[in-house]
């Protein structure tokens, strides 16, 4: 069965054309970020070429073009994840959401003293480090859910950490090093049972899944546009309205407000609506357009048909660094995982495996993938060897990544 045209894919994506020290580029780094394709790069210069103002204050043609083009792209980034425009936050990527949604809650008194925020051990740091740094603002507590050997939640640990009724839970949606799918649906609706919000990482799972924040249930979704054949600086934030209407906004200025009135040395500001508030300043309006694009992009060739490429992809990959004999982290079957997989050659550091499939063109990463605590939990403290999928990779490359392991492991041995 053919789910994606991918040769005709392959054609819109420039840089998979080209030569690696002489070899044949194959790009399997798609959990840093991905390749753009010609339509997000012609969206973008056809935005600055054409309509180029700043947007929501100029009542001039151009100011009011670009305003329109960045709400519309609003209307269909926030389509594509199941939400409302309004309930959409442009951000820089993943990482800001993830801070404006923590800082948000303390400046709204929703995090205070003695409180829990629960949050994993299988976090990137983008999804730990804020928590950290908000509960010591406001004097609440961290509760870290452990992850078993494959690297899954540990959802007794879980259950015995939401009994401790934490007032927020923050989770990933898929691991970035082992592509672990948690169950975000079911874990929402334990956390909201318990009354806590529930904030989802989605820097991994937005781009390669169908998603709908409502059928997960999620007061915040954060992802990034760059992980997703959108523009690198845009990103969004699902906050759910009613919780949106409820938050301060903790980084103002310009652009935010209805009103600011001061008397002697004091002012006060009435904030605009959702998502409006939560803006301020002069936003990435070119990133917008150019993510709205890549959005169409991916809803034409269909989420569920990305998906399960990447399914087929990931299971002969999986297999084949099974034949190799390599340390493979995470669940070996495909059911509950997607194409991010982390592995390590022995004799070999990550780096030096990345290093020698670089030299055969092959693009990995190699590290601790901003995930400290997860990638010591199983036991590679220095870090994995980590291949990761997309719509445009193919079988064949699979195969060729497993000749030159293979010529990596025997080079290793002697
Ligand atoms: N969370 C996860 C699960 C990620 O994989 C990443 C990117 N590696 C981030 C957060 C941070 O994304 P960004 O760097 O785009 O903010």
């Amino acid at each position: 069965e053919i789910l994606l045209n991918v040769s005709g894919i392959r054609k819109d994506f420039p840089v998979l054309e080209k030569k690696i020290h002489g070899k044949q580029l194959v790009y399997f780094d798609n959990a840093a970020t991905t390749q753009k394709p010609i339509q997000v790069l012609e969206a973008v210069e056809q935005f600055y070429r054409t309509i180029y103002a700043n947007v929501g204050r100029s009542v001039h043609e151009l100011g009011l073009r670009a305003t329109e083009a960045y709400e519309e792209s609003r209307k269909i980034v926030s389509a594509f994840i199941g939400a409302m425009p309004d309930e959409l936050v442009f951000t820089k990527q993943t990482t800001e959401a993830i801070n404006l949604a923590a800082y948000s809650l303390l400046a709204s008194g929703m995090i205070s003293r003695g409180d829990l925020i629960l949050t994993t051990r299988m976090e990137h740091h983008s999804n730990l480090l804020p928590w950290v740094r908000v509960a010591k603002l406001a004097g609440a507590r961290l509760r870290i859910v452990n992850v078993d050997e494959e690297g899954r939640l540990d959802m007794g640990d879980f259950d015995k950490a939401l009994a401790m009724r934490p007032r927020v839970v923050a989770v990933t949606h898929v691991s970035n090093v082992t592509g672990v799918v948690n169950p975000v649906k079911e874990i929402c609706r334990e956390a909201h049972s318990h009354g806590a919000v529930c904030l989802v990482d989605g820097a991994q799972s937005a781009p390669h899944m169908p998603i709908d924040v409502k059928e997960i249930d999620a007061d915040f979704f954060a992802f990034s546009g760059h992980k997703m054949l959108g523009p690198m600086g845009i990103g969004g934030l699902y906050i759910r309205r009613e919780l949106a209407e409820k938050l301060e906004p903790p980084f103002p200025g310009g652009g935010a407000i209805s009103l600011v009135e001061c008397q002697e040395d004091n002012c006060n500001a009435e904030w605009l609506h959702a998502p409006h508030k939560f803006e301020a300043g002069t936003p990435n309006v070119a990133g917008a357009v150019g993510l709205a694009r890549a959005v169409e992009y991916l809803k034409t060739l269909g989420m569920g048909e990305v998906e399960e490429h990447e399914k087929m992809l990931t299971k002969r990959l999986l297999e084949v660094l099974e034949d190799l004999e390599v340390k493979i982290y995470g669940p070996l079957e495909v059911k509950d995982r997607l194409g991010v997989v982390s592995f390590n050659v022995e004799g070999l550091t990550p780096h030096e495996v990345a290093s020698m499939l670089d030299l055969e063109g092959i693009a990995i990463r190699s590290g601790h993938h901003c995930a400290l605590p997860l990638v010591k939990r199983l036991g590679a403290p220095m870090g994995t060897a980590r291949a990761s999928l997309y719509l445009y990779n193919t079988e064949e490359e699979i195969e060729y990544f497993a000749r030159v392991l293979e010529k990596i492991k025997k080079i290793a041995k002697s």
